[in-house]
C-alpha cells in the first residue's frame, strides 16, 4: 500500500463577521486529499482532511515541504508495521525531519490537515467511521455522542448587534441548541453587557452561555470585565489574553474565580506543558481547547491529553476548538467533554449534516466510513474540485 498522489486546495471562508480580533471574511482553509494504490469500488481510496478554521490556508508551507516528503518517503516508512494501516506518528516524523522545535505557527496546521487525512483513510480502509478507528487505536470505544454547544454570537460590522444577536441565538435555539457561546471583546464593556444581558434571556441561564474574547485583553481590561460577569456564573469566559501569556491567564482565574477557558491557539505539547505549569488551571474546573487540525494533528494531541491527564487533570476539560466534522469524531473517539458546533457560520467546512443530531445538546458521527467530509453538502463544490 503506498500514497500515489496529495493535492491541496484553499477554499475560502464564507461570511462578513469577526471577532474581537479578525474578521472571518479574508480566512481561508487548506482542504487536502491523499490518494492511494487502494482500489474500492473501481477509484483509488482518498483520504480527506482540512486544517480547521480560523487562520490561513498553508497551501506554499504544503506543496514546497510537507507534501514532498510524504510523497519522497519510502512506503514502509508511513505504515504499521503489518503493513494493513497508514501509521500516523511515522508520517508526523516524515514530515518534521528537518524542522528546528518550537515556533509552532501555520507549519502546524499543513502538517495537522495531511496527518488526519491518514486517519481518514485508515477508516476508510476498515469501512467505518473515524471516531471507531481512533478509539479502537487509543484502547477505547467511542462515546454514543458528546455534548455541543452553538458558537456564534459574532460581531457583524454595521449592523445592530443586540438585535441580530438576539434573533441568532433564538435560531440555535428552534434548532435544539440549549448552551451558546458569544464574543465579547470587540465593542465597549457597557455594549458587551449589553450583549451578554440579551444572550442570558436566550440561554435561561449563565451556566448554558460561554464568553470569548479571542486573545483581546490586558489584565486590567480582563478584571475589569471579569468584575461585571462573575455574578452571572457563566459557563466559561475564554481566551481572555494573550494565548502563551500564562501568567496572565493564572492572575485572570485567581481574580475572576469562575470557569475559563484557553488551548485554542496553542499548537504543540510543549506549548501546553508551560500552560500547565504557568497558567493557573485547575484541575476538574477549566477547559482545554487545543485543535488538532490547528496542531500537527491526532497525534500530537492525544500527547497533549496525556500530559494533561498525567498531571491530573480530567480528559473531560477538553473541549476542542472548532465545529466541524472532524473534531466531532475525535471528541466521540477519545471521550472528550464535548466541542464546538457553528450551527450557522463558516460554511463550507463548520457544522454538522442533519444525520448527526440527536437531540438534547448531543450530537454523535453518521455510520459514514472516515470523517464523512463527503457526506457534507456545502463541501461538495471544493472536493468536486480537488478529486477532478
Ligand atoms: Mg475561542
Amino acid at each position: 500500500m503506498r500514497i500515489t498522489d496529495i493535492r491541496e486546495l484553499t477554499v475560502p471562508l464564507e461570511g462578513n463577521i469577526a471577532n474581537a480580533l479578525v474578521n472571518f471574511s479574508e480566512h481561508t482553509v487548506s482542504l487536502v486529499a491523499v490518494f492511494t494504490d487502494v482500489v474500492r469500488q473501481g477509484k483509488p481510496l482518498v483520504g480527506l482532511a482540512f486544517d480547521s478554521i480560523g487562520r490561513f490556508a498553508q497551501g506554499g508551507l504544503l506543496r514546497e515541504r510537507f507534501i514532498p516528503r510524504l510523497l519522497a518517503a519510502p512506503p514502509a516508512d508511513l505504515l504499521t508495521d503489518d503493513g494493513t494501516a497508514f501509521d500516523a506518528a511515522r508520517a508526523l516524523k516524515v514530515m518534521m525531519r528537518n524542522e528546528k522545535p518550537g515556533g509552532h505557527g501555520d507549519r502546524a496546521a499543513a502538517v495537522g490537515a495531511l496527518e488526519l487525512a491518514l486517519w481518514d483513510l485508515n477508516a476508510k480502509l476498515r469501512d467505518e467511521p473515524a471516531c471507531h478507528t481512533i478509539a479502537r487505536h487509543f484502547g477505547r470505544t467511542a462515546a454514543d455522542g458528546v455534548h455541543v454547544y452553538a458558537a456564534g454570537g459574532y460581531y457583524y460590522p454595521g449592523e445592530d448587534n443586540v438585535r441580530r444577536l438576539s434573533d441568532e441565538l433564538a435560531g440555535y435555539r428552534d434548532q435544539g441548541f440549549s448552551a451558546f457561546k458569544i464574543k465579547i471583546g470587540g465593542a465597549s464593556l457597557s455594549q458587551d453587557m449589553e450583549r451578554v444581558h440579551a444572550a442570558l434571556e436566550m440561554a435561561g441561564g449563565g451556566s448554558n452561555l460561554a464568553v470569548d474574547a479571542n486573545g483581546r485583553f490586558d489584565l486590567p481590561t480582563a478584571l475589569e470585565y471579569a468584575e461585571q460577569l462573575k455574578p452571572l456564573e457563566l459557563r466559561w469566559y475564554e481566551e481572555v489574553g494573550d494565548p502563551l501569556d500564562f501568567e496572565l491567564n493564572r492572575l485572570v482565574i485567581e481574580g475572576y474565580g469562575g470557569r475559563v477557558a484557553t488551548g485554542e491557539n496553542l499548537f504543540s505539547t510543549a506549548d501546553v506543558r508551560n500552560l500547565l505549569r504557568f497558567g493557573g488551571m485547575r484541575r476538574g474546573i477549566d477547559v482545554f481547547q487545543m485543535d488538532a487540525g490547528l496542531a500537527y494533528g491526532l497525534t500530537e494531541y492525544t500527547n497533549m491529553l496525556a500530559l494533561m491527564e498525567a498531571a491530573g487533570y480530567d480528559r473531560a476539560q477538553a473541549h476542542p476548538h472548532g465545529g466541524h466534522l472532524i473534531n466531532l469524531h475525535i471528541a466521540t473517539g477519545l471521550g472528550l467533554g464535548g466541542c464546538e458546533a457553528y450551527p450557522g457560520v463558516f460554511q463550507p467546512f463548520g457544522g454538522y449534516p442533519p444525520g448527526c443530531a440527536v437531540g438534547g445538546g448531543l450530537v454523535r458521527p453518521t455510520d459514514a466510513p472516515g470523517f464523512g467530509l463527503e457526506a457534507k453538502q456545502e463541501l461538495a463544490p471544493s472536493l468536486r474540485q480537488l478529486l477532478a
